[in-house]
């Protein structure tokens, strides 16, 4: 946690240190108001939550008085309660008595999926469970291969199919071998191929009813990418309507100093961000924790 704070604190500082210079001018007039929603949309916070917050900053600095003092703790009040502290960021990995949990893993090609997945079973690992990945992104031969090389780095069985076979039988077998050897989690990295919404949903479709013909799937994770912005919003809107989301990783958060697309994606799509990815590494993964998150805005 100490280590996401110094990380995110590198990157993101620059909004919240932005606000407070902002807020701490000598008079807060029209002209500050509106540098400051701009200062939030540009860090990707979306236009209904920056109204909001600029809303309630105004109206409490009004009456709570706006030395620098107060600015700051009025901001980290209404920061905080913009990113949701109230929300279930758990990953709720209680299978089944007789199986494993399934965890389906969604989302655009170089989001950042494949790695997440590494990561996510290396977390588990060390938490002491067993893990399967299921490879059901069977469209890159490179996707099979990096995790592969994923599982042999953190000690978990891939479970793959030759290029081009069916995701969803891939799927069904990773399910099956979680069940035979008696796994805790079987992770599944599925392909993101977003040119056709009908097609994606045809084969995210597929994947999730041929596992549920044996096992539940207990979270499906959207990998987000956050340097993407608005862009990724779009994507987060077409595969919520394909698949019922029960998380959001953002990755990339190291590479970004547009924090505030947590607020927006999770307004968007009514789901917490659970997890986020701060770099390449096999350790670069960290539960997201919203008073560490705004504490690092405000640098
Ligand atoms: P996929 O196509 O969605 O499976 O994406 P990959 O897992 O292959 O990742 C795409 C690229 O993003 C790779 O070069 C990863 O190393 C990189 N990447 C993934 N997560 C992060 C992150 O949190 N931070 C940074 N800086 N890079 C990341």
């Amino acid at each position: 946690l100490v280590r996401l704070r110094q990380r995110l604190a590198g990157s993101q500082g620059g909004l919240g240190r932005g606000l407070l210079a902002l807020l701490s001018r000598d008079r807060l007039d029209e002209d500050t108001w509106e540098d400051i929603e701009d200062t939030l949309i540009t860090a990707d916070v979306g236009v209904g939550p920056t109204q909001e917050l600029v809303e309630k900053l105004r109206t409490r600095l009004r009456v709570e008085g706006s030395s620098a003092a107060d600015a700051r703790t009025v901001l980290r009040e209404e920061l905080l309660a913009l990113v949701d502290p109230s929300m279930d960021r758990e990953l709720h990995l209680d299978g089944p008595e007789d199986g494993p949990a399934v965890v389906l893993v969604v989302g655009v090609n170089g989001a950042g999926k494949t790695t997440s997945v590494g990561k996510i079973a290396r977390v588990l690992v060390a938490d002491g469970k067993s893990v399967v990945m299921g490879a059901a992104d069977t469209f890159r031969a490179a996707a099979t291969e990096q995790l592969t090389t994923w599982g042999e780095r953190v000690g978990v069985e891939v479970v793959s199919g030759p290029e081009g076979s069916d995701p969803a039988s891939v799927a069904f077998e990773s399910v099956r071998a979680g069940v035979e050897r008696g796994a805790d989690v079987v992770l599944v990295d599925t392909a993101g191929r977003l040119q056709n919404k009908a097609g994606l949903m045809d084969e995210l479709g597929k994947v999730k009813r041929v596992i549920e013909k044996q096992m539940p799937v207990r979270e499906v994770l959207l990998v987000l990418d956050a340097t993407t912005g608005q862009n990724g919003m779009v994507q987060a809107r077409v595969f919520r309507e394909v698949v019922d989301v029960t998380g959001i990783v953002l990755t990339k958060l190291d590479g970004s100093a547009k924090g505030g697309i947590v607020v927006a994606v999770q307004r968007e799509l009514g789901v917490p961000v659970k997890l986020v990815g701060l770099g390449e590494g096999a350790d670069d993964l960290a539960p997201f924790d919203p008073e560490a998150f705004v504490d690092a805005l405000l640098g």
